[in-house]
């Protein structure tokens, strides 16, 4: 009995081990990405359904490992949490976006720059006047920046409202990411300083499959509505799609690569285009 447990605890600590160094070599490469800027940013379109007037752009970080792969940002965001470097992501995030999409936002007062914030980065107090000197040195409008977050797990709620409202104070929207999942549950839309939600792409694409996730979208859609906030579908991939949400909320937002996949640049509207 004292062999097998040496046995399996060996096993398990090599299986330890692999993990540790996997995890190491994870946030090492977020470290390296960050001093020498390799890590970037791609764009996605966010339009209004009904016409697809391209309303903003999601700004969405990308890294890829030493043999060129991309690794998905889940994975390198996850590393970039537990290494206590996430909020130096969302400083790199925040600095590229304001200057790629700078002219847009100039020329657009109706066009929106979505961010990605951890609830990290929501609870770092000294965000907040980061993003504010960003917004002052381009000389943007703070009302055109949205904050999405996600939030997975209700510890700390009381504080991350406390956090949210210093942002708002600032003019910031914040939206909240992937709803349907996780904690993001009706019962606390309410309580949360938000302007909108954004429905996580899982219903969106069972749209026309599973009618449990089709009374979810109707309800989704409507509740939102009641309460005045702002809907952004994500993840659409069809026209069928589009019609369905659109016959529930002739208003609704949308994302997804019927629209435009992520991209360095802005799609469609295009470096090229004159002004508006
Ligand atoms: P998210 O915020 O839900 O981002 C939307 C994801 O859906 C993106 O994946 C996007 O590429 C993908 N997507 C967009 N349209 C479609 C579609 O029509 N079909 C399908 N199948 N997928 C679509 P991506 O870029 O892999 O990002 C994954 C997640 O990583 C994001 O989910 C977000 O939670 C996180 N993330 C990305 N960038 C950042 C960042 O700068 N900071 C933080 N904190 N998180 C980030
Ligand atoms: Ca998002
Ligand atoms: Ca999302
Ligand atoms: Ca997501």
């Amino acid at each position: 009995a004292t062999g097998m447990g040496a046995l399996s605890g060996g096993a398990f600590g090599w299986a330890a081990l692999w993990y540790r160094r996997r995890r190491l070599s994870l946030s090492q490469q977020v470290k390296r990405a960050l001093a020498d800027g390799s890590l970037s940013v791609v764009y996605q379109p966010i339009v209004r359904m009904r016409d697809k007037h391209v309303v903003g752009v999601e700004a969405l970080a990308r890294l890829s490992d030493e043999a060129g792969e991309p690794i998905s940002p889940e994975v390198f965001i996850k590393a970039a949490e537990d290494a206590g470097l996430v909020c130096e992501v969302a400083r790199l995030v925040i600095r590229r976006a304001l200057a790629d999409m700078r002219d847009e936002l100039l020329a657009r007062r109706d066009f929106d720059l979505s961010i990605n914030l951890s609830v990290l980065d929501v609870l770092d107090a000294a965000l907040v006047p980061y993003l504010n000197d960003e917004i002052a040195r381009n000389g943007l409008n703070p009302d055109q920046i949205v904050l999405e977050i996600t939030e997975r797990s209700t510890a700390r709620r009381e504080k991350l409202v406390e956090a949210m409202k210093a942002f708002q104070r600032s003019g910031h929207r914040f939206f909240i990411d992937d709803f349907g999942t996780g904690y993001s549950n009706l019962a606390y839309l309410a309580s949360l300083p938000i302007s909108g939600i954004k429905m996580d792409k899982m219903f969106t694409q069972a749209i026309g499959k599973e009618a449990v996730c089709s009374a979810i979208v109707e309800n989704i859609c409507a509740i939102s509505d009641r309460l005045g906030l702002d809907l952004i579908v994500e993840g659409v991939e069809t026209e069928e799609q589009a019609a369905y949400i659109l016959q529930l909320r002739n208003d609704a937002f949308g994302q997804g690569w019927l629209y435009g996949k992520p991209g360095r640049t802005l799609p469609s509207t295009g470096d090229s285009r004159p002004h508006c």
